[in-house]
C-alpha cells in the first residue's frame, strides 16, 4: 500500500500518529496526566501537518473528555477505548465520505486559482471517466494564460480524448462546446487568477449559467494547507461548489493540514492528485487513507475487538429482556441462522417445562422474507419514541403507523405481538443467574455477535 508518494511527504504525520497510538497501547498507568502527555503530543504531530491549531484543540478536548469521563463500553480496555476514540477523531478530521463522481452523462467545470493544477486534473478526470467506459470531451476555456490551449490539446492527444476550442472568449468557448459537444462527460478547463476577485467570480458565474454544470469542483493544491478551508468557503460562497480535489498531494507535508481544512469548509473531497500524470489521481476515502497513515494492521485488531465487545453490550441487553424495536428486528435474522428458536430454547434447563414454550407459535422465529420486509417499513415509520419502547403504543398509533408504512394495522400489531412475547420469554430466561452461563448466554452472545 505504501506509495512513494505517501511514504515521503507523509512520513512525518505517520510516525507521529503511529507513534501516539503505540505510546497508549504501553502505558502503564491511564491517568489524567498520562492522557494529556499523549494529547500534547498528538497536537504537536498535527499542528505540524499544518492542521488548524483551533482544531487541535477542539479535538483535543473532545478526545480527553471522552477518554476521562465516558463510561467505558464493556469489554474494552480504557486502553482500547481511548485508541478507538482517538481513531473516531482522526478519521472525522479527515473527512466523513468517501469521494468520487457518478459515472453518468454530466458536464463538469474545473476552477481554481493559477497553478493549482486544474489543466492536469482535467486530463486526470477524463482518464478516470475513460478507464470506467465512459466517452470524454475536454473544453479548453483558459485563454488568459498563454499556451494553456494547447497544454490542454496535447493532454487530449494523449489521451485520446477530443478537445473542444472553438470560439474566442472563455463564454463562447464554453456556449460552441455545450452545442456541439456529443460525448458523455464534458470536462470544462477555466482559467484562474492570483486571487478569487470580483473579475474572476464574475467570468465563473457566466462559465456556470452558460454551461449549467452538473459538478462545479474546486481544485486546491495541498501545499496550501490550512488556507484551503478558506479558498473552498470563498470559492462555495461567490460561485458555489459541488466538490473538492486536493492536488500536489505528493509534494507537501501539507497534505494532512489540507485534507482536514477542506473536509470542515463543508465540501467534499473527491479526489486526490498524487502527480503530474493522468494516472496520478486517487478516490479520496478518509478512513482509507487513515489506515495508510496508521497502519492497517495495527488498528484492524484494535476496531475488532471495540466491535465485539459492543456486541456483548447487546446480548446484555437482551439477555435482561430490555430491548428496542429495533435491535429485535435485527436479531431475528442472526436467529434464523442459528436455526428455529425452540431448539435453542430446548436446550435450556427448566425453560421447556415452565409452560412458556407452549404459548408459542411453531416455527415461531421463521419470519417470511416479505413479512421482514413489512415489518421494516412499519419500524421506519415509528417514532424513535415509539421504537424504544413498543409497549407504549396506542391503538390510534397503530392504525396511524400502519397508514405512514402501507401496511395493515394487522400487521403492526402482529410485530408488536412476536416483540412481547420474545421479551417475556427473555426475560423469564435472563432473569435466573443458571442461564448466564450455558446455551443461553451462548446464544444471545451469538446474536449479539452477528450485528452487522
Ligand atoms: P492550472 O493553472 O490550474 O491549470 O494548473 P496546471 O494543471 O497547469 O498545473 C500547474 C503545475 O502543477 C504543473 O506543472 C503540473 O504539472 C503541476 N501539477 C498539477 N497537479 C499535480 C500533482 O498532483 N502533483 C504534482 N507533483 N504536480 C502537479
Ligand atoms: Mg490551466
Amino acid at each position: 500500500m505504501g506509495a512513494k508518494w505517501f511514504d515521503m511527504v507523509l512520513d512525518k504525520l505517520s510516525a507521529g500518529l503511529k507513534d501516539t497510538f503505540r505510546r497508549i497501547a504501553g502505558l502503564g498507568v491511564l491517568d489524567r496526566e498520562a492522557v494529556e502527555a499523549v494529547i500534547r503530543d498528538l497536537q504537536r504531530t498535527l499542528i505540524q501537518a499544518d492542521v488548524d491549531v483551533k482544531m487541535v484543540f477542539e479535538i483535543s478536548k473532545r478526545i480527553k473528555e471522552d477518554v476521562l469521563k465516558e463510561k467505558i463500553p464493556t469489554g474494552l480496555t480504557l486502553k482500547e477505548h481511548f485508541i478507538r476514540v482517538l481513531y473516531d477523531e482522526m478519521a472525522g478530521l479527515l473527512g466523513k465520505e468517501t469521494g468520487r463522481l457518478e459515472l453518468k452523462k454530466q458536464r463538469i467545470l474545473l476552477i481554481g486559482l493559477f497553478g493549482s493544477g486544474k489543466t492536469t486534473t482535467a486530463g486526470k478526470l477524463a482518464r478516470w471517466f475513460k478507464v470506467r467506459g465512459m466517452t470524454v470531451g475536454l473544453v479548453a476555456c483558459d485563454t488568459h494564460r498563454p499556451a494553456a490551449r494547447e497544454q490542454l490539446e496535447q493532454l487530449g492527444k494523449k489521451l485520446d480524448v477530443p478537445v473542444h476550442t472553438e470560439g474566442k472568449k472563455p463564454e463562447d468557448i464554453a456556449r460552441e462546446a455545450v452545442k456541439k459537444a456529443r460525448e458523455d462527460v464534458v470536462i470544462f478547463d477555466s482559467a484562474g487568477r492570483d486571487a478569487l476577485d470580483g473579475e474572476l467570480a464574475r467570468e465563473l458565474k457566466e462559465m456556470g449559467s452558460i454551461i449549467k454544470p452538473d459538478e462545479v469542483i474546486l481544485v486546491l493544491p495541498a501545499d496550501i494547507g490550512q488556507a484551503a478551508r478558506r479558498q473552498a468557503e470563498e470559492f462555495n460562497k461567490l460561485v458555489g461548489i459541488t466538490g473538492i480535489i486536493i492536488s500536489k498531494l505528493d509534494g507537501t507535508a501539507k497534505g494532512g493540514g489540507a485534507l482536514a481544512a477542506a473536509s470542515v469548509s463543508g465540501s467534499k473531497v473527491k479526489f486526490i492528485g498524487v502527480g503530474e500524470k493522468p494516472e496520478d489521481l486517487e478516490e479520496y476515502d478518509p478512513k482509507r487513507f487513515l489506515g495508510r497513515l496508521i497502519g492497517y494492521g495495527d488498528i484492524q485488531g484494535l476496531l475488532e475487538k471495540a466491535k465485539e465487545a459492543g456486541a456483548e453490550k447487546t446480548a446484555q441487553k437482551i439477555m435482561d429482556g430490555k430491548f428496542t424495536l429495533v435491535e429485535f428486528y435485527e436479531q431475528i435474522g442472526s436467529l434464523q441462522k442459528m436455526g428455529s428458536l425452540s431448539k435453542v430454547m430446548d436446550m435450556i434447563p427448566g425453560l421447556s417445562s415452565s409452560g412458556m414454550m407452549k404459548k408459542l407459535p411453531e416455527n415461531f422465529m421463521d419470519v417470511q422474507e416479505d413479512k421482514m420486509k413489512r415489518w421494516k417499513f412499519i419500524i421506519d415509520s415509528m417514532t424513535q419514541k415509539e421504537k424504544d419502547d413498543p409497549d407504549e403504543i396506542t391503538p390510534s398509533r397503530i392504525s396511524r403507523i400502519a397508514k405512514g408504512s402501507g401496511t395493515k394495522p394487522e400487521d403492526v400489531r402482529e410485530l408488536l405481538k412476536y416483540y412481547k412475547q420474545v421479551k417475556k420469554m427473555l426475560k423469564m430466561a435472563g432473569g435466573g443467574k443458571a442461564f448466564k452461563r450455558g446455551p443461553f448466554a451462548r446464544m444471545a452472545k451469538q446474536f449479539g455477535m452477528n450485528m452487522g
